[in-house]
């Protein structure tokens, strides 16, 4: 059996000999083992880490873009391999971990630009003869933990502008799927990236918990489920370090009478469906609002039965199978509960088998109409291929029920009415939003980040949000001996 172990100053090691299985999601079957790191590997991780963050955070940031160039040159010609880690693991299919892994690679892009958007402020004359400016350096040991869903993706918002910065970065991935993390950290050394500038350390809570009580990492970023989201910011924020926890979603794509429903049918359908359901940007209900409901239910319903769900190797696949028989589990316990607490159950993917898969984790397409507020299924984050269509009397309440939601994430609206989505632009409390785009996940140099109860902390990621995040900001006032001919000087000094 295949053991995937760490990755710490240019190696792959590891102390600890406990492992947890890796499974193939398309079989249900095991398919390698990973290492838990343990006190030994986690003190490795951070000795390398500092050690190179001497050196490291020296090196002129257009020598360390220029090893980013390298980095994406190289990961462009991986794309194919890093894909098919990402499905092998997580089960989705090969075009849509392609995209990922691009989206990934959108940030390393970014980052070569760190040059430039390292520059400060700079002003002459704040006071007579006096000029200021601004720099900002390196925070030290910046560490990440990353969640199941995009294992190339979100990783990659996080330690390209981290290192970019001249900081040094621990990633732990998710156990469930920690393969494409170390192939991405050799291929940053065969980029040139110093050894112990990017460390990986596969593990659970207990290594979590190592990184957030250390006194040598400086900041967390951390991707996932909004209960541990809270966690990590609330022990890293005792812990005096910089934080930003992203968490769960629960994202409305509301579709007004005006709008084009072809358009909005498969901007649902994709949404909604694609990587089963498994993304923070997933749309999970559908808000229709006035006459527009049945048609809208009527052709999701359609087209959903049409769906090609199959295993990652089937070039026809649209729709792979969920992460785990338990996750698998606590889906069709949702579908459930909605049935019980009365929504309309309009197409069930409960007890589908793929021949030849019978052990993988598939669920097909499920769809509920006349959702209420109030049900467990609208309340609560699946994180699968179950949307839920609310309907609404008018904009007015559509845009309540966004607004009133616990979690922030994304929305979108679908109209050709340009006052409408203007108001709702200003006026829902949401991070990411979309007029006529269904999943509004922000380019590498916008950021990425929800409200409320998505996101913990005062920054987004990537973007100009993290170049700010992942450095201290210094200003500097200054004045050359000769122009000073005052003597001491005890009030505050005005202009
Ligand atoms: P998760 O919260 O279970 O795990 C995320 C990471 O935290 C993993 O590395 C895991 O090992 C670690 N972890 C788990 N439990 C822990 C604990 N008790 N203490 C310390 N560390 C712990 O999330 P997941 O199931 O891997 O991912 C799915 C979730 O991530 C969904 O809720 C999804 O919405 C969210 N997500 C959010 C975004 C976003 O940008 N907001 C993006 C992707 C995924």
């Amino acid at each position: 059996m295949k053991i995937i172990k760490n990755y710490i100053n240019g190696k792959i090691v590891s102390y600890s000999k406990k492992t947890i299985p890796v499974f193939d999601p398309s079989k249900g079957e095991i398919q390698s083992e990973v290492i838990m790191s343990n006190t030994e590997d986690f003190k490795n991780a951070i000795e390398a880490s500092k050690k190179a963050f001497e050196n490291w955070s020296e090196i002129t940031p257009l020598k360390r873009s220029r090893i980013l160039s390298n980095y994406k040159n190289i990961i462009e010609k991986n794309v194919e391999e890093l894909a098919q880690l990402v499905s092998s693991e997580h089960g989705k299919t090969l075009e849509d971990a392609k995209g990922s892994v691009i989206r990934g690679l959108e940030v390393v892009e970014f980052a070569c630009g760190i040059p430039h958007l390292l520059k400060g402020e700079y002003s002459q004359n704040v006071g007579s003869a006096i000029d200021s400016w601004s720099i900002r350096q390196p925070l030290g040991i910046t560490a990440g933990i990353t969640p199941f869903n995009f294992p190339a993706m979100v990783p990659m918002w996080m330690y390209p502008i981290s290192i970019a910065c001249g900081n040094t970065f621990i990633l732990k991935p998710s156990e469930k799927n920690p393969s494409c993390s170390l192939k991405l950290a050799e291929l940053f050394s065969d980029a040139g990236l110093p050894d112990g500038v990017l460390n990986i350390l596969n593990g659970d809570k207990e290594i979590v918990d190592l990184i957030l009580n250390s006194k040598e990492v400086s900041s967390i970023s951390f991707v996932g489920s909004t209960p541990v989201a809270k966690y990590i910011y609330e022990t890293s924020a005792k812990n005096g370090k910089r934080v930003q926890a992203l968490g769960g979603a629960k994202n409305h794509l509301v579709v007004m009478p005006d709008a084009n429903i072809d358009q909005a049918v498969d901007g649902i359908m994709g949404a909604a469906y694609g990587s089963a359901g498994e993304r923070c940007m997933a749309v999970s209900v559908a808000v229709a609002v006035g006459d527009v409901a049945d048609k809208l239910v009527n052709e999701i319903n359609n087209k959903a039965q049409t769906l090609k769900v199959a295993p990652w190797t089937d070039p026809d696949a649209e729709m792979g199978p969920v992460i785990s028989k338990e996750h698998k589990a606590k889906i069709e316990k949702y579908i459930e509960d909605g049935v019980k607490e009365g929504a309309t159950l309009r197409l069930d993917g409960r007890n589908l088998k793929i021949q030849g898969y019978e052990g993988g984790n598939f669920l097909g397409p499920t769809l509920f109409d006349n959702v209420s507020q109030d049900m467990t299924i609208y309340k609560e984050e699946i994180f699968g291929p179950v949307l839920s269509v609310v309907r609404a009397k008018n904009y007015d309440e559509a845009l309540n029920l966004v607004n009133n939601h616990t979690f922030g994430n994304g929305s979108s609206i679908y109209t050709s009415d340009g006052e409408v989505s203007r108001h709702f632009t200003t006026n829902c409390k949401i991070g990411m939003v979309g007029i006529n785009v269904p999943i509004p996940v922000p380019m590498a140099f916008h950021s990425f980040g929800g409200w409320k109860q998505s996101l913990f902390g005062d920054h987004s990621m990537h973007g100009i949000e993290g170049v700010r995040f992942f450095t201290k900001l210094k200003t500097v006032t200054s004045r050359w001996p000769k122009s000073i001919q005052k003597g001491p000087e005890f009030k505050m000094p005005t202009n």
